[in-house]
């Protein structure tokens, strides 16, 4: 469908006040936060130093484009929101902007110099925000007014920005409570950032305890005698990223070694036990920068790929390349899967282990008193900065912290105040309520959870079977939540749907239908029940299948109550499809919607077909254009990368709300059934469709024979594309003349994929992506 994506605000920007955002510095960091706010709708200026005569905002125009090629932007036409310019002709613009983003390079007298300028310009109530990651605050404001010093903090983004869940704001004491909370609603609810609130020291919390837990897990590994790649298993092995410590120093840049560690080993005082953990002092990391060995930009670091493809890893005593030996993660005690068996092995890995989380565990614990309100925050920072599945304090509560305390004190290490407080106090957390810097519980955590979260952390469900539960949101709406492998449509979890359409409403006065999990809202319907199906040729049983979900589905539509959709991750075949035949839908920025049953060699067959057709011929009513549109988003069975995408291919249409932040998802699904029951819903008028009929299968039939006599598609493309247009145009024998149903064009979904399952081209490809994870071209 392609239509231009009109820039729709996403759900809250309009209430936090910011209209218009400005980025000073169009570097790697500047112009992917430009990129964000225009991803959420809100217009940008992007500012960097002037260009020559002939285009002087040459440098800002390169950030942009550098977004576009890097994934920065969610669609394309984002893009339009960032107006480019120059610091020295275009300062004047920057007295539009509500929140004001300096992210030019880490010298503080170019910085304090910018905020003297700006603070000429800027409106009063105007934020300025510096993204710097070493230098204080107290230096960054010296010498500017009062007033300016009241609306300027540190809001610390992580790189690339678009994917970076975490923004650390430093705050002074000059800044007014209402203009703190207004920046941290806004990275939370415009920029779908988790904030994370640090006190002004070095570092900040993320790259202070990631920075040493690196140097840690690096110098360790080589005081030890493990490999690089020994030593980066057992780091995945902790849910630490996959790339482990080498893998994560190459993806950073080795270059940023100097730097960054100089900087904190220069501002920490010689207590610190950062300076045990020499990292730039180290003679390996000076002989890999010696060489120029920066990591994956200089394309060597501790590895490296030949243009043969080969892999080579350094050894950590000499720095010289050898030919990589990969470590499984299941040679490690406890297979790489049990922490404990891991951090209590008595040989290299038990005591690697247990070395680098200690050091970091200790070293957390001992400065958050000085960095951290909680211990929630640091878990924070490292879970969301660092990629960490769990922060320092949550993996001793695994272990388990009174173990943690005996086993140093045994050592002869002291024991800091705080790992003594869980250790007595029955864990860092105990349900869900960290510690507190000072060793007392807090009352509450400080970070927010979904709305479905927090009712199943304090309710039952009123219906549900081991597939799915409906949950109570209040005010009359429940929430319809699968819980299967990927949350695919299991048999069970269709029983709890036809509960909640025939009992539903003595229950219940609207629906959403979402979940939590972080990866899929739904992968859809079991391959491998279709691939067993496929075995026993039982044709019976998949069209029982498919009349079920059609069914079901429709049902959903057209039911008294209305049904929302808090679309996000994965939304991929049955999943997409049931969004589809929702009332309204709320999406996460993130989504991935798609219909990618031509790569199994099938059709959609619970009505993805018939509901995209339908709104193709809602905003284009000529059928044979309408087919044309609805083949364009299915033939390729590509999901979107991103909810505007998904806009843009009309699998999600104008009136769908966005939604920056995953966890207000569902919140925001809630209000917006609210709204629909508010405004009086009734069901939709059961819709008819006109079809293209056989002169439209025809001319749509040419242009795919067109592209096969160019090479681009196979005879078994050919074959699927015929039997996909045979669904949308009313069949080869189609009459245009006679309008169909949603039940008409649905049977004609079910014939497509009855015909297609039997062949041995689509048996191929199913079993190839069931064995792969990836589509056969054949
Ligand atoms: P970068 O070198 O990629 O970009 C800096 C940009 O600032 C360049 O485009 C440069 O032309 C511009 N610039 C320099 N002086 C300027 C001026 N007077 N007026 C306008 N523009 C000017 O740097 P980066 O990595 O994007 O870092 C920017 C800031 O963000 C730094 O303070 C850095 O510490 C911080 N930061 C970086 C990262 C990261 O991973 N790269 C992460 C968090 C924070």
């Amino acid at each position: 469908m392609n239509t231009l994506v009109k820039h729709v605000r996403a759900v809250g920007v309009e209430q936090s006040g910011i209209r218009c955002a400005a980025v000073i510095g169009a570097g790697s960091m500047g112009s992917g936060i430009a990129a964000q706010f225009a991803n959420a709708g809100v217009p940008v200026i992007l500012l960097d130093i002037a260009g020559d005569a002939l285009n002087r905002n040459g440098p800002a125009e390169s950030g942009i484009a550098r977004q576009l090629k890097v994934g920065g932007f969610m669609h394309q036409d984002a893009a339009k929101l960032v107006r480019a310019g120059n610091t020295e002709d275009d300062l004047g613009l920057l007295a539009e902007a509500d929140w004001i983003i300096e992210a030019v390079i880490e010298r503080l007298d170019i910085k304090r110099e910018l905020y003297r300028r700006i603070a000429t310009v800027r409106k009063p109530d105007a934020v300025v925000a510096s993204n710097t990651s070493t230098i204080p605050l107290a230096q960054l404001v010296e010498g500017l007014d009062s007033d300016f010093a009241a609306h300027f903090m540190i809001n610390h983004f992580f790189n690339p920005p678009r994917v970076m869940q975490l923004v650390e704001i430093v705050a002074s004491p000059e800044n007014a409570p209402e203009t703190v909370a207004r920046i941290r609603n806004a990275c939370e609810t415009v920029l779908g950032k988790t904030v994370v609130d640090c006190r002004d020291t070095p570092g900040f919390i993320a790259n202070r305890i990631g920075c040493y837990w690196l140097a840690a897990g690096a110098l360790d590994a080589r005081k030890l005698g493990l490999t690089i790649e020994e030593a980066d298993a057992v780091n995945t092995a902790f849910g630490i990223p996959r790339t482990g410590v080498f893998g994560l120093l190459d993806l950073v840049g080795l270059d940023l070694i100097p730097n960054i560690w100089g900087s904190l080993m220069n501002t920490l005082p010689a207590t610190d036990a950062i300076h045990r953990q020499d990292l730039p002092g180290d003679s390996t990391v000076k002989k890999i920068l010696a060489e120029g060995r920066f990591g994956r930009k200089s394309g060597a670091g501790y590895y490296r790929v030949n243009p043969d493809k080969s892999r080579e890893a350094s050894d950590l005593e000499t720095g010289e390349f050898r030919p990589e030996a990969p470590f499984p993660a299941a040679n490690l005690p406890g297979g790489g899967k049990k922490l404990a068996a891991l951090l209590d092995a008595d040989d290299k890995y038990g005591r690697y282990a247990w070395s680098v989380f200690k050091e970091t565990l200790v070293y957390s614990a001992t400065h958050a008193p000085e960095i951290a309100g909680d211990i929630e925050a640091i878990d924070k920072a490292m879970e969301l900065g660092y990629a960490w599945r769990q922060g320092p304090f949550r993996l001793a509560d695994s272990y388990g912290a009174t173990r943690v305390a005996e086993r140093l004190r045994s050592e002869g290490e002291a024991v800091p105040a705080l790992i003594d407080a869980a250790a007595a106090k029955g864990g860092f957390y105990v349900e869900g309520k960290p510690l507190k810097s000072s060793g007392e519980r807090a009352t509450q955590s400080a970070f927010s959870v979904s709305m479905l979260a927090a009712v199943k952390a304090s309710s039952k469900p009123i219906h549900g079977n081991e597939a799915a539960s409906i949950w109570d949101l209040g005010d009359g709406i429940a929430c319809f939540e699968m819980h299967t492998k990927m949350n695919s449509f299991a048999p069970a979890a269709f029983d709890v749907l036809e509960w909640a359409i025939e009992e539903g409403p003595q229950h219940f006065r609207g629906l959403v239908i979402g979940n939590d999990d972080p990866r899929a809202f739904s992968a859809g319907a079991d391959l491998g029940f279709f691939a067993k199906k496929v075995e026993e040729q039982d044709w019976q049983a998949v069209e029982d299948y498919l009349v079920r979900g059609q069914n079901l589905f429709l049902r959903l539509k057209y039911s008294p109550f209305p049904v929302v959709a808090a679309a996000h991750g994965l939304a991929l075949g049955g999943g997409c499809e049931f969004i589809l035949h929702s009332n309204a839908v709320v999406a996460h920025a993130e989504f991935q919607g798609g219909l990618p049953e031509i790569k199994v060699g099938l059709v959609p067959g619970w009505g993805g077909c018939t509901q995209l057709l339908l709104r193709a011929q809602a905003s284009d009513h000529e059928p044979a254009s309408a087919a044309k549109a609805a083949f364009d988003t299915i033939f390729p069975g590509n999901p979107s990368r991103s909810a505007l995408e998904a806009r843009a291919s009309g699998i999600l249409q104008a009136d769908s709300q966005i939604v920056m932040n995953r966890s207000h998802l569902i919140g925001a699904a809630k209000v917006r059934a609210l709204q629909l029951v508010q405004n009086g819903f009734s069901a939709p008028e059961p819709a008819l469709i006109t079809v293209a009929g056989k002169f439209g299968w025809q001319a749509l039939m040419a242009v795919v024979e067109a592209e096969k006599a160019a090479g681009r598609l196979s005879e078994t493309d050919v074959r699927l594309a015929s039997a996909l247009l045979s669904v949308l145009t009313g069949g080869e024998d189609g009459d245009a003349a006679k309008p169909l149903t949603e039940e008409d064009v649905m049977a004609l979904e079910r014939k497509a994929l009855l015909g297609l399952i039997r062949t041995p081209e689509t048996k191929a490809r199913i079993d190839h992506m069931l064995k792969t994870g990836k589509p056969l071209k054949n």
